[in-house]
């Protein structure tokens, strides 16, 4: 296959697409699959002659779209959502095309000088004041891990990096049991051991709270050990929980410690100023992160950290070796030194894509849409014989379960079985609830309430049979 072929075949793949998001539809949102089910249809070694695309084409359709879990569909309510507007998509498509690998700013000019941009056109899109940097890594997972690794050196005086962290002294981080596995997993990779990540206890809105942060604080440190970090939950996985930001920021600074806060999820919604109020407080924070990948539609991967001191963060994770050297040319950013990897994709363009193809107007409709249909499917699905709500809803997620985990266990395995909708489950105070979050970009109301449709025709093992 040659750069010609890759014309003619590009254009079938377009239409491809076209007829795959337009009969998304019709097809069951989860994979109905066993496991191994794909892998017995692939050979087991490669071949070593080359193949017809026609062939190679043939078999992705035989294999693929039937083997996915369809993340684009709009009836996707698990997790949250992973959503790729088309004009992210087309972005994409260019990325593809010319293939750069973004490392310092002389290997693609164009991506760093965009992803500044983007990051400051962001910035004012949620709210937040100047004096914030940033940079788009691929995961919340590996913003959160360069915060995490940054605050451990700040309390180190940058000498874990050289000595390692053998004779450092006991660093202590604060999170709510709130926050995403994410953290734990930042904890654990920097070196600082799980059982250093305190999880603070939170109030009856699943808030931690200045009070009890600092409590936290001031027994690590009669106890001899050094407060490094707190990570705040702005919008957690489970239940949509938010931290008392501006209380526990106000804490933190008064301990001087620093700040990072997740808000993978929910910052998306901070583009409309009336949920702002959910994280009020955050500008005191020293970092941020948000995934635009989640609700914004600049889909996978996108997720953007804003940083107060980007100089920190470049001191803990940069390095310059003279292969990355760009001669006379001190003043410029080379986004690795911002990041864990080395290598990087132009990430830029389909935010300034998303951004300018629906224009903030647009996604704000979006968003304020799902978070009303999901307060009106929240009414329904309560109204349901026998249905609790556990958690009521935090901008588009709530939970609800029927009396006993095992039946609620036993609805979720229906629901997801008969493949109109696709919802996934959360544990609350050891409860087993399923999750309902709307965010689908291209969701539409009826979409929304068929989960109500669905629940109800499913929630009588003998009752399944699907109304029209
Ligand atoms: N933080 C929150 C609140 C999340 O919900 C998630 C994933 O869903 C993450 C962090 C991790 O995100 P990523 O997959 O970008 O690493």
């Amino acid at each position: 296959m040659d750069h010609e072929d890759l014309r003619s075949w590009a254009k079938r793949a377009a239409d491809w697409a076209a007829d795959y998001h337009g009969t998304l539809r019709d097809r069951p949102v989860r994979a109905p699959l066993v496991p191994g089910a794909v892998a017995a249809q692939l050979p087991s070694s490669p071949p070593e002659g080359a193949e017809p695309m026609e062939t190679i084409w043939d078999d992705f359709q035989r294999i693929v779209p039937g083997g996915m879990t369809h993340w684009q569909h709009p009836r996707f309510f698990a997790y949250f959502p992973a959503n790729a507007a088309p004009a992210s998509m087309l972005a994409e498509q260019l990325v593809n095309a010319m293939a750069c690998n973004a490392l310092i700013w002389q290997t693609s000019p164009a991506a760093t000088e965009m992803e500044q941009v983007m990051v400051q056109w962001l910035r004012q899109a949620v709210g937040l004041p100047e004096g914030y940097f940033g940079t788009i890594h691929d995961s919340a997972t590996n913003a959160t891990l360069s915060a995490v690794l940054t605050m451990r050196e700040r309390a180190l005086d940058w000498h874990g990096l050289d000595e390692g962290m053998a004779g450092a002294p006991i660093l202590r981080f604060y999170a709510s049991a709130e926050t995403h596995s994410s953290v734990d997993k930042a904890i654990r990779i920097a070196g600082i051991g799980q059982r250093n990540l305190v999880k603070v206890p939170v109030d009856e809105t699943r808030a931690m709270t200045g009070a009890a942060l600092r409590a936290a604080i001031v027994a690590d440190r009669t106890a001899g050990m050094v407060p490094a970090g707190v990570i705040l939950c702005a919008g957690g996985t489970s239940v949509g929980a938010f931290d008392r930001i501006a209380d526990c920021v106000a804490v933190a600074r008064s301990e001087g410690v620093p700040v990072h806060v997740d808000a993978a999820w929910a910052g998306s919604a901070m583009i409309c100023p009336e949920f702002r109020s959910l994280w009020a407080g955050v500008e005191g924070a020293d970092s941020i992160v948000l995934n635009p990948h989640k609700w914004l539609g600049a889909q996978f991967d996108c997720s953007v950290q804003f940083l107060k001191d980007p100089g920190a963060q470049v001191r803990t994770l940069g390095l310059r070796p003279t292969y990355l050297e760009t001669a006379g040319r001190e003043e410029i950013v080379n986004f690795n030194e911002w990041t864990v990897p080395l290598g990087r994709r132009f990430r830029a363009l389909k935010l300034w894509f998303v951004l300018r193809a629906y224009g903030l107007e647009g996604l704000r409709t979006r968003i304020r849409n799902h978070v009303v249909w999901a307060r009106e499917l929240h009414d329904r699905i309560a109204a349901l014989p026998g249905v609790e709500i556990v958690t009521e809803p935090r901008l588009s997620l709530f939970t609800f379960a029927l009396k006993d985990d095992a039946a609620t266990e036993a609805l979720l395995q229906r629901i997801n079985d008969d493949g109109r909708i696709y919802l996934t489950q959360t544990r609350v105070d050891g409860r087993f609830a399923i999750r309902v979050q709307v965010g689908s970009f291209d969701c539409r109301r009826e979409d929304v309430m068929l989960v109500q449709t669905t629940v109800q025709d499913l929630l009588a093992p003998c009752s399944s049979v699907p109304s029209a």
